[in-house]
């Protein structure tokens, strides 16, 4: 672990074992703590805080955060790699999300200089502003599908406003920014601003949303860890964002362009092995290109190069973890019988070792079945015909979450409306997936509230402070 500036084991002396889901090896062991170890991470971001990190001026947040970046950019293969190893993901992807961490960082690097308040037009014989605050010491916890990631999503917005930092990472995932973590002492950052707990979300990670002396918890992960998290926090009024996934329409008109649209509804469905919050995998097709759609998606599906993350030519790698494939599994079997199979459907036997598992299209999935309601978090894409517009968007908004929607269609008219209609955070247009730091990103319904990234990201560590000055020099004379 990473605590108070300096490599940290478990009071208790306990471990856990990390593994390489495509040799099903462990490739490290990493402390598992408690509420000790909890305690004594807070206790120095406390310090950290009170002690500078609150006062260190933007300019100096700011710069430390670029030289994250750079540190990131220079340790990039091997970064990558060690993602690839303790994920499953394809390197190719890693490299991808070790780029868009060190982007991360930049953005709040600059953004800590343009944390404003207001003036406000009061009468004359005052004057009233308000003014930003970070609110203390942060709490945040993540998932294992981004590990490196997530990690940046969370800490760069919480630096720049002035905020420490206690983040577990999920326990199948500690070791990219463990890694990083070498580096923070070097980048500049001062002991306790940025502390790496590691363990189980029942043990280290309730401690962190106990503590009295955290005042936020960012979390993203499942909607039922969510509603853990949520009563958790009630105790002590903590303040709290949820990222907490969805099951997302992708919806197909029969005037799109159609080889383009096979693709996207693919891509967004698999990449990443399908292990993706915001995956499209609820397909939604329009009747008179069902047919068609459904076998160039099953064709195409079949093509795809499963295979351990480190190769290169690998399209999709194994599942994080065994509990993963196997849930995703159990998932196989609920579909079998609730839908057609165009495709995949089970865990391909080519492999003597690894959590793989086939990219699988079920074809006429009636929205209320469970593969249409419920989120898999693996390569699963349930496809469902609809007949027009309103039809579309009953089915897509007919679901409990509202994180993300995509739509395709060459008609501008029907683009938008479509885009109005949708109950959904995050709307692509002919396409779905791409995500830019700049760009809110969060979710309507169960799919949580609060929004990472873009502006919206750094006021989620921020107070407000009303501050009122009275410039009538005349008594108040009112008793
Ligand atoms: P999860 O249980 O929601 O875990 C997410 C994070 O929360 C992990 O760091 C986890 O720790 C921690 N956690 C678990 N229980 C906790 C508690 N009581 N208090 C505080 N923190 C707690 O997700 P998962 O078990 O990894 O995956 C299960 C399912 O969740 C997936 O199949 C998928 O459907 C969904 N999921 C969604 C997202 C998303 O981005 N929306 C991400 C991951 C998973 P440990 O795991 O280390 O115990
Ligand atoms: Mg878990």
């Amino acid at each position: 672990m990473h605590i108070d500036g300096k490599a940290a084991k478990a009071a208790s002396g306990g471990t856990f074992d990390v593994y390489d889901p495509s040799t099903e090896q462990v490739i490290a062991t990493c402390p598992a703590a408690g509420a000790a170890d909890i305690d004594r991470a807070v206790l120095a971001a406390k310090r950290a805080f009170y002690e500078g990190w609150k006062t260190t001026a933007a300019q100096e947040r700011g710069r430390i955060l670029f030289r994250l970046a750079d540190r990131i950019r220079a340790r990039r293969g091997e970064l990558a790699e060690l993602e690839t190893r303790n994920s499953g993901k394809p390197i190719v992807e890693a490299e991808y999300d070790m780029d868009d961490a060190a982007t991360c960082f930049e953005y709040y690097g600059g953004l800590a200089t343009k944390i404003n308040g207001e003036v406000l037009p009061v009468p004359a014989d005052a004057i009233a502003f308000a003014m930003k605050e970070p609110m203390g010491v942060a709490g945040q916890i993540i998932p294992w599908n981004f590990p490196l990631l997530m990690a940046a999503w969370k800490i760069a917005p919480a630096l720049a406003a002035g905020c420490t930092v206690i983040l577990k990472p999920a326990e199948q995932t500690p070791l990219t920014i463990l890694k990083l973590a070498e580096d923070f002492e070097a980048v500049g950052l001062p002991a306790g601003v940025v502390n790496i707990v590691t363990g189980d979300g029942p043990g280290a990670g309730a401690a962190l949303v106990a503590h009295r002396d955290v005042r936020k918890i960012a979390f993203t992960g499942s909607a039922e860890v969510g509603r853990l998290i949520m009563r958790g926090a009630a105790d002590h009024l903590k303040r709290v964002s949820l990222e907490l996934g969805g099951k997302s329409p992708n919806i197909f008109f029969s005037d799109a362009d159609f080889e383009n649209a096979v693709d996207g509804a693919l891509f967004g469905t698999f990449i990443n092995q399908g292990e993706v919050c915001s995956a499209g995998s609820r397909v939604l097709v329009q009747k008179d290109i069902y047919k068609k759609f459904v076998d160039a998606a099953a064709a195409k599906a079949k093509t795809i190069k499963l295979g351990p993350g480190l190769d290169r030519d690998t399209k999709m790698g194994p599942l994080v973890s065994k509990e993963q494939r196997d849930r995703v599994a159990g998932y196989l079997k609920i579909g079998a019988g609730e839908a057609k199979v165009a495709a995949g459907g089970g865990v391909p036997r080519q492999f003597s070792t690894g959590w793989y598992v086939e990219p699988t299209i079920f074809y006429d999935v009636d929205n209320s079945a469970r593969i249409a309601q419920e989120e898999i978090f693996g390569p699963v894409m349930s496809i469902i015909p609809f007949t027009d517009e309103a039809d579309a968007i009953r089915i897509a908004n007919a679901t409990e979450y509202g994180l993300a929607a995509a739509v395709w269609t060459r008609d501008i008219f029907k683009a938008f409306r479509v885009v109005r209609s949708l109950e959904a955070g995050i709307v692509w247009v002919n396409h779905m997936q791409p995500t830019f730091v700049e760009a809110p990103w969060g979710g309507y319904k169960s799919s949580g509230f609060g929004r990472e990234l873009g502006h919206w990201g750094v006021e989620e560590y921020l107070e407000t402070k009303q501050v009122y000055i009275n410039l009538d020099e005349k008594p108040i004379g009112w008793y």
